[in-house]
């Protein structure tokens, strides 16, 4: 189907849909001589034999006396009509039988044929290619980091053995390829990966050793893995790996950190040294309702909030915004002030967190819960071969008793973690019918299904290709940044030599970026300055910590670090 529809795509470009505009023409001609035909028909008739027909048997007569048919039901008796037939025969023969089935193969099927026979996949990059990335093994992942390549105008190559996906890929999505085995030196040193800034092993666990090897069997250049099981990173590293990515268990831990309800240290994302980053739902905490300027949050415990969420909604708060019952605070500081918030964010809840899919990412997610500690509940279908540790409850979760007979009344949080997100959807609205005010953590397993997702009700949508390519966007750019989650980042920039002297407000960061302060770390200083007011000045030797998306991070090093 896909294939039918890429090949009906082809007639929609460059030269083909110019034939087409041609054809188009060509057939409103024949469409106005038919026309014409029908009337003189219906003249002749009249005056030479006295006959009348409708306009409609007008245009069926000239149709079939055109096309050869002929059928002899409707016929002249005199010779002028004779001499008519005769010629809307002949320009039927000409126009009909002979231009348009010569022109359809000269414009279409000639052009066509052509094209596919031409097409011989690119087996080496040009000489001098250079700081490039190249990709092994296509897929969402690997489909969405090049889309993000892509808009931040970074040169790379995708290296796929397969002829016609190496044929789609160059040919109508207009992607730089390699056709050839990734496994193979030969093709390695093709995609001129010597000279590439990075290479992306994106295959399974052992072709990605494979890839590793040869690709040290040729060069330096360095190499990050995805592996499916995080036991392989050892063997990845081994294999020549600088940067081994377990997807699965950074999902299950993105979908489990944001599951529970309970306090802020239980949801540590991320940390540079001393700041950690953390996010706390308002739901349970005194804040709910008010203003940060009223919450004091910042006067009474250090943290600032950087950004709050709603149904996967990131806004960098003012001191007017307010803290929704239903929304989460992302905030910044140290342990120690985070303890402070939770003693007056008032006593935990006892927490139980639903996960409705035991496989590679539920499992995940357990493990993660396992260590905080919080308790849980799988359920799922069918066996993991690859856990021993865990006992879920089998069942089918779209079905209401498989979840109520697990104790559903009483959960707190679900993750919604099945490979298909029909499934997901479903359990996901269903989950939000059964208990309104549950929080509701989702997996999607294609990005398209993002908003699906939030509109069923899910707090937080995690799609497995957006953390994937964030994640390999961040390792590319061998960035300190710190992932809280996809499309934001929090990463540390010395103080570039352009704003030494300047306060922050003169800075123009934010407005000449996007990005904006989370802390400042100034030497002989232990803590960071989290939140510095506009008029702090900032000093040499001074440590920025801002927070943005990856194209606002681009955009800092391009105005203020980059000459
Ligand atoms: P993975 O993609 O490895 O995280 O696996 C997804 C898991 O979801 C598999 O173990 C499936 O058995 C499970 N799953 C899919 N549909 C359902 C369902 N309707 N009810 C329970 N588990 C499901
Ligand atoms: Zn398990």
């Amino acid at each position: 189907m896909k294939t039918i529809a890429s090949e009906l795509a082809y007639f929609l470009r460059g030269r083909a849909r110019k034939n087409l505009k041609v054809l188009f023409i060509y057939c409103t001609f024949l469409v106005v001589l038919i026309l014409i035909y029908a009337v003189l028909f219906r003249a002749l008739m009249w005056n030479l034999e006295g006959r009348e027909f409708s306009f409609i048997a007008g245009i069926y007569w000239a149709i079939t006396v055109m096309t050869t048919l002929g059928f002899g039901d409707i016929t002249f008796h005199t010779d002028l009509g004779y001499v008519f037939a005769t010629v809307v025969t002949l320009s039927g023969v000409i126009f009909l039988l002979i231009i348009l089935p010569f022109g359809m193969i000269s414009l279409f099927l000639a052009p066509w044929i052509e094209d596919r026979l031409r097409y011989r996949p690119s087996s080496e990059l040009p000489e001098g290619t250079a700081d490039h990335i190249v990709i092994f093994g296509i897929n969402a992942i690997t489909r969405a980091f090049i889309r993000k390549l892509q808009a931040l105008g970074l040169p790379f190559v995708v290296v796929t053995p397969d002829h016609d996906e190496a044929m789609k890929l160059e040919d109508d999505e207009g992607m730089s390829v390699i056709c050839g085995s990734p496994t193979d030196v030969k093709v390695v040193a093709a995609a001129k990966s010597a000279s590439a800034r990075y290479i992306i092993a994106n295959l399974s666990d052992p072709e990605n050793v494979n890839i590793c090897l040869t690709v040290r069997s040729h060069c330096q250049t360095p190499i990050a893995a995805l592996v499916e099981d995080p036991e392989h990173a050892g063997l990845m590293h081994l294999a020549g790996a600088n940067q081994v990515i377990p997807l699965h268990k950074l999902l299950g831990r993105y979908l489990a950190v944001r599951s529970t309800t309970c306090g802020a240290l239980a949801h540590i994302l991320d940390s540079f040294g001393d700041l950690k980053f953390a996010e706390l739902p308002v739901h349970g905490t005194p804040f709910s309702g008010q203003t940060l300027q009223e919450a004091q949050i910042r006067q009474k415990t250090g943290l600032a909030v950087i950004g709050t969420w709603k149904r996967g909604k990131f806004t960098v708060p003012t001191s007017e915004t307010v803290l929704e019952d239903d929304s989460l605070m992302m905030l910044a500081g140290t342990r120690e002030q985070l303890k402070t918030l939770e003693s007056l964010s008032g006593k935990e809840e006892e927490d139980l967190i639903f996960i409705l899919g035991h496989g590679r990412i539920g499992c995940a997610a357990a493990r993660f819960l396992e260590h905080k500690p919080v308790p849980f509940i799988l359920v799922d279908q069918q066996e993991n071969p690859s856990c021993t540790e865990h006992i879920p409850i089998y069942g089918d979760a779209t079905i209401r008793h498989t979840l109520m007979s697990a104790g559903f009344e009483h959960a707190k949080g679900v993750i919604v973690t099945t490979n298909n997100d029909n499934t997901n959807v479903f359990l996901t609205l269903a989950s939000r019918h059964m208990r309104p005010h549950i929080r509701i953590v989702a997996r999607a397993n294609y990005e398209e299904n993002v908003d699906q997702l939030y509109e069923a009700g899910a707090d937080f949508v995690v799609s497995n290709a957006s953390v994937g390519a964030s994640i390999l966007l961040n390792v590319l750019e061998s960035r300190a940044s710190a992932f809280l989650t996809e499309g934001i980042n929090v990463f540390r920039r010395s103080l570039p030599e352009k704003l030494i002297g300047l306060t922050i407000a003169d800075s123009h960061i934010r407005p000449r970026t996007g990005c904006s302060i989370v802390a400042l770390s100034v030497a002989g200083e232990s803590d960071p300055r989290v939140s510095p007011p506009p008029e702090t000045h900032l000093e040499a030797g001074a440590n920025l910590i801002l927070i943005g998306t990856p194209e606002q991070e681009v955009t800092f090093d391009a105005v203020f670090v980059k000459d």
